[in-house]
């Protein structure tokens, strides 16, 4: 069994097919999706879709985009939101000055907003980070002094030295079809060095869809290919990558219940 640790499926590229994109991923193995929420906004839906699938679970959140045209949300309440059984992290959060869309010191505050929610509700922290690798050290190291949380860097595409601080800090990365593309050799060599046991994969669908699929609309289905190119990086098998990173999946989103019959825990085969 496989997780796809951060998807999209509220997204409007969707619509048609939804329920069929959720079949495909359940005939590849995929047990259990997370739809992650860029919109508080949004939530409602988000949380619609999680309720209609046992497979199916989410987070509550504003994506570092939408902090310019969102309402700005309370530490509280992300935590009353998040109480619901559901809701087992919250973001995404974090930093991108790649894109800019929302003003850098409104993306940190709102950043350290939902850092102060994970560390309440102990639920993990979904980070998106792009080119802001000094000061996503800086804030995650700064925070983590202050009392501990769980963390994901999730579609991880950032620099050695934010993957070593992540690290050290207790942190997960999770690789998503980045990883297959030709010119993420950089990217390939930190996931070798990354520890087995702390990495998760992911396809930020309905983007990035991985090789041999690239071009198309992703979906929770393809992170067979993320796994495959994974387990080739890590030489591992691909059934022991796929235990791997699903056992940590379920360490790390501790409120997410593995499937009856699933091949997770100490002993699985
Ligand atoms: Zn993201
Ligand atoms: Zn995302």
């Amino acid at each position: 069994m496989l997780v796809d640790s951060h998807c999209h499926l509220d997204f409007e590229t969707f619509d048609e097919d939804r329920e069929a994109a959720l079949t495909r991923a359940r005939q590849a193995g995929v047990g259990a999706m997370v739809t992650i929420c860029t919109r508080v906004s949004r939530f409602p839906e988000i949380l619609g879709l999680a309720n209609a699938d046992p497979a199916v679970w989410c987070s509550v959140g504003i994506h570092p985009h939408q902090v310019a045209e969102e309402e700005p949300v309370e530490t509280g309440t992300l935590v009353r939101l998040a109480a619901d059984p559901k809701v087992v992290g919250i973001g995404e959060t974090g930093l991108d000055y790649f894109y800019d869309l929302s003003p850098r010191e409104d993306q940190k505050a709102s950043f350290r907003r939902h850092i102060a929610a994970a560390r309440e509700t102990a639920l993990p922290l979904i980070v998106h980070a792009r080119d802001a690798d000094d000061d996503m050290i800086e804030i995650l190291e700064e925070e983590a002094g202050q009392g501990a949380f769980p963390c994901v860097l999730h579609c991880f595409s950032s620099g050695r030295a934010l993957a070593e601080a992540a690290l050290a800090l207790g942190f997960y990365i999770s690789l998503s079809g980045i990883v297959t593309f030709r010119n993420a050799e950089e990217l390939r060599g930190i996931a070798r060095d990354v520890p087995l046991e702390r990495l998760l994969v992911e396809t930020d669908s309905p983007y990035l869809a991985p090789v041999p699929m690239r071009g198309k609309r992703n979906e929770p289905s393809f992170v067979v290919h993320t796994a495959r190119k994974v387990a080739e990086i890590k030489g591992l098998d691909e059934d022991a990558l796929a235990r791997a990173t699903t056992e940590n999946f379920f360490r790390l989103f501790s409120r997410a219940v593995p499937p009856p019959g699933a091949r997770v825990g100490p002993g699985a085969a």
